[in-house]
């Protein structure tokens, strides 16, 4: 008999319930009894579920507060001195390294491999040493026990927990800390031995990264450690990707099982068979994705399945998801308002199980105990492959045109920079924001209002337009070079684009965890994407009209609309990413011919789609600048693009950034006093650039003369020519007096910093 398993869960619950018990906690709403007693509560129904619908390997300690990687560093005290003041495994130092305190700022948040996910980084000493401390993992073990439901407890294991960990204070390779670590997992792993447990689940998506041989060598070692004390058997779960070149090692070491990804790696089990499964193990075959919403093809799991059967046997096998479910919404069902042609392709976390359940059947008592659901999946899958929804001809047949574009622009560069400053006569050292204002209280209510339909569409508007021409007389007023209209009309960039795109749908209850609290509500792009109308040229009109100054028109790109949406499966990524680009075009295009001389087009989501391997990369980056050039090679030599991307490290991919060919490209760089643009510098980046002179992130105003001495610093790296003055990003989540304020300030130090040129 074959086991079925849910590798991890999600967390939120069906209505974010756990969003509202830990935000409650932290206002003071409720105290820490209530939000213990809720957790409680919300496990028990995440167990329940999973029972319910067949789970036999249920895990433990996927449960977090806040994440699962902190919760790690917790449980083997690592912990930074900064925290230690405050009481030793209490809930108020737990939350305090996620979110910071007065005295003390968080841990840094970076994302979980390539999801949208993101995890807390443990910060370790050079000499870190560790021990077990308050074991939740035990804790929930015992609680689901107490529950008649016996669970395996989950952890990240310790080569991916010290991968993702840094250490502070001193040129340190936190694997060196591997010796000090071992012990704390020994003992972890004795508690669960003898409260019962008969396995543990040890994540190591480390597993599928580029690894040096010194840290396949430590993966052999850490284990070889393990394996000797005292202990529950240990499965393995690699996911996002195939071993490749670490499965040897994979499978050396000495433990009772080993998870695979076989959605984003199809052929393992090939590799798998020319090396030899060790007999006796268990094999977790991950068929249904965890990443995506769809419906699976359950005749292509089954194939899978069978090989694993072969390869291991069947008493062996294990039916899973590729990766823990925390990454998709929880139940498909609670979509009652969605296209039922639509809803019927999706399966969420519920209906995954459900999958994975009727995949048991088959493999346990033939296919044919289950003929008839196998049949309507193909049925299922052959409706949605032939839907005229998912497929345009017209669509189809521009991207074949597009193909046999060079995707340049008229000019090169330094040609086009000169018609731009004849046509926009600006001064050095041009000053700009990104593109979006406060989202006052007042701007939320007039949405909710009109959402509600208390407000007419031209009340809504006639807001969104009063809202515009205050912000325009602002910016006159604080004196900015190039203006914006705010993004007063958007909650969100890629759902603003998405709800006015053909082939994207909207889900109600289709939250994904992205952080701490906070959740994200990804568009499902369902089928071939087209523009039907022009999405942003009144609003971005309607400013220019107000003013003498030129108004960026501002448009999110294709590859940030992609990267934050759940993508279609049926055909590449990147063939949907050219369609989003060739929509994006369209609307470039309509708004040089509405007379707006200035295009951003965002894409902060470029770097973060780089693929885990790097022998990925080129391909990836490939069809991103492709993607970008599409969407922006169209324009006059006169019309300036512009890009932002709002993070750090350009190291690795200049000549991609250089390829994007943008005119101008803002980036974040406060925080890091200008280091970054080193890369730019060594680079020899010709196009112009505007690294970020204040962190948008706080509401603290930065002096004028904190910002000319980050120009001066931006001013020895790059010509002065090529420079331009902007904060980090947009403004959105600021209060109104504060941007006004800091804003002046970087429009007085760029003044002082032209006066002294
Ligand atoms: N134009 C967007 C804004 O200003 C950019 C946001 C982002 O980079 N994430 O809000
Ligand atoms: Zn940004």
């Amino acid at each position: 008999m074959t086991i079925t398993a849910s590798i991890g869960f999600p967390r939120m619950g069906p209505r974010r319930e756990l969003k509202r018990m830990v935000e409650q906690f932290w206002q003071g709403k409720i105290g820490e009894d209530e939000l213990t007693s809720r957790a409680a509560e919300l496990r028990k129904l995440r167990w329940q579920v999973q029972k319910d619908r067949g789970v036999e390997w249920i895990v433990a300690n996927d449960f977090s507060f806040y994440d699962h990687v902190l919760d790690a560093a917790c449980l083997f005290q690592a912990v930074p001195e900064r925290f230690r003041a405050l009481p030793s495994g209490s809930l108020q130092q737990y939350f305090a390294m996620a979110r910071g305190t007065q005295d003390a700022t968080a841990l840094e948040m970076t994302k979980w491999f390539d999801t949208n996910y993101h995890y807390l980084v443990p910060e370790l000493e050079p000499d870190q040493v560790f021990a077990l401390g308050v074991n939740k993992p035990l804790n929930e073990y015992l609680e689901a026990k107490a529950l008649g439901i016996e669970t395996v407890p989950q952890l990240v294991g310790p080569i991916t927990f010290l991968k993702l960990a840094k250490v502070v204070g001193g040129e340190v390779d936190p694997l060196s800390l591997l010796p000090n670590l071992i012990p704390a997992y020994e003992a972890w792993l004795a508690s669960l031995h003898e409260a019962g447990a008969a396995w543990v689940q040890l994540d190591e998506p480390a597993l599928v990264l580029d690894l040096t041989d010194a840290e396949r060598q430590a993966f052999v070692d850490a284990y070889a450690a393990l394996a000797k004390a005292a202990r529950p058997s240990i499965l393995v779960a690699t996911y996002f990707g195939s071993p490749g070149d670490n499965l040897s090692t994979a499978l050396e070491l000495p433990v009772e099982g080993l998870h695979l990804d076989l959605v984003r790696a199809a052929d393992v089990l090939q590799q798998v068979h020319a090396l030899g499964w060790p007999k006796g193990r268990r094999l977790s075959l991950g068929v249904i994705d965890g990443r995506n919403v769809w419906r699976a093809d359950l005749d292509a799991a089954f194939a899978h399945l069978e090989q694993g059967v072969h390869l291991a046997g069947a008493e062996h096998v294990m039916i899973a998801p590729s990766c823990s479910l925390l990454h998709v919404p929880w139940d498909v069902e609670l979509e009652t308002d969605m296209d039922p042609e639509i809803k019927s392709w999706l399966a969420f976390a519920l209906q995954k199980l459900d999958e994975i359940a009727l995949l048991k059947q088959a493999l346990d008592e033939g296919r044919s105990a289950v003929g008839a659901q196998l049949e309507a999946n193909r049925e299922l899958l052959a409706s949605r492959r032939a839907s005229a929804r998912l497929n345009r001809e017209d669509v189809r047949a521009r991207l074949d045109e597009v193909k046999t574009w060079k995707l340049d622009r008229q000019s090169p560069h330094a040609a086009r920079k000169e018609k731009q400053a004849a046509r926009f006569k600006l001064p050095l050292l041009p000053t700009t924001t990104i593109g979006s204002f406060p989202q006052t209280q007042a701007v939320r209510d007039a949405r909710a209002k009109w959402r509600k339909g208390e407000w007419a569409t031209d009340e809504y508007e006639a807001y969104l337009r009063s809202e515009i021409r205050r912000w325009i007389d602002i910016q006159e007023d604080i004196g900015l070079d190039v203006l914006v209209h705010g993004e007063f009309e958007r909650t969100d960039m890629v759902e603003y684009f998405g709800e006015m795109l053909d082939g994207f749908v909207f889900t109600k209850h289709g939250w994904v965890q992205s952080y701490g609290s906070r959740c994200v509500k990804p568009p499902i792009i369902y089928g071939d994407v087209a523009r039907p109308e022009p999405m942003t040229v009144r609003w971005s009109t309607y400013a220019q009209s107000l003013t003498e100054k030129p108004v960026k028109g501002m448009l999110t790109g294709p590859v940030t609309i992609l990267q934050w949406s759940f993508v279609r499966d049926d055909i590449p990524r990147a063939e949907t990413c050219r369609q989003i680009a060739l929509a994006i075009r369209d609307e470039v295009l309509d708004l040089e011919a509405a007379g707006i001389g200035m295009i951003q087009i965002d894409e902060p989501a470029l770097r973060e789609g780089l693929p885990l391997r790097r022998a990925d990369w080129e391909a990836y980056l490939g069809w991103a600048v492709e993607c970008f050039r599409i969407a922006s090679s169209g324009v006059r030599d006169e019309t300036q693009i512009h890009t932002h991307m709002c993070y750090a490290e350009f190291n690795d991919i200049m000549p991609a950034i250089q390829a994007m060919d943008a005119d101008v490209i803002s980036i974040e760089t406060s925080r890091s006093h200008m280091e970054l643009l080193k890369a730019f510098e060594h680079f020899r980046y010709e196009n112009d650039i505007g690294p970020g002179v204040y962190d948008i992130h706080s509401p603290r105003v930065p002096s004028v003369d904190e910002m000319v001495e980050l120009l001066r610093k931006a001013a020895s790296v790059i010509r002065p020519e090529q420079l331009w003055v902007n904060p980090d990003c947009g403004l959105k989540t600021r209060g109104e007096p504060e941007t006004a304020a800091a804003l002046r300030n970087m429009v007085d130090a760029a003044q002082r910093m032209r006066a002294s040129l």
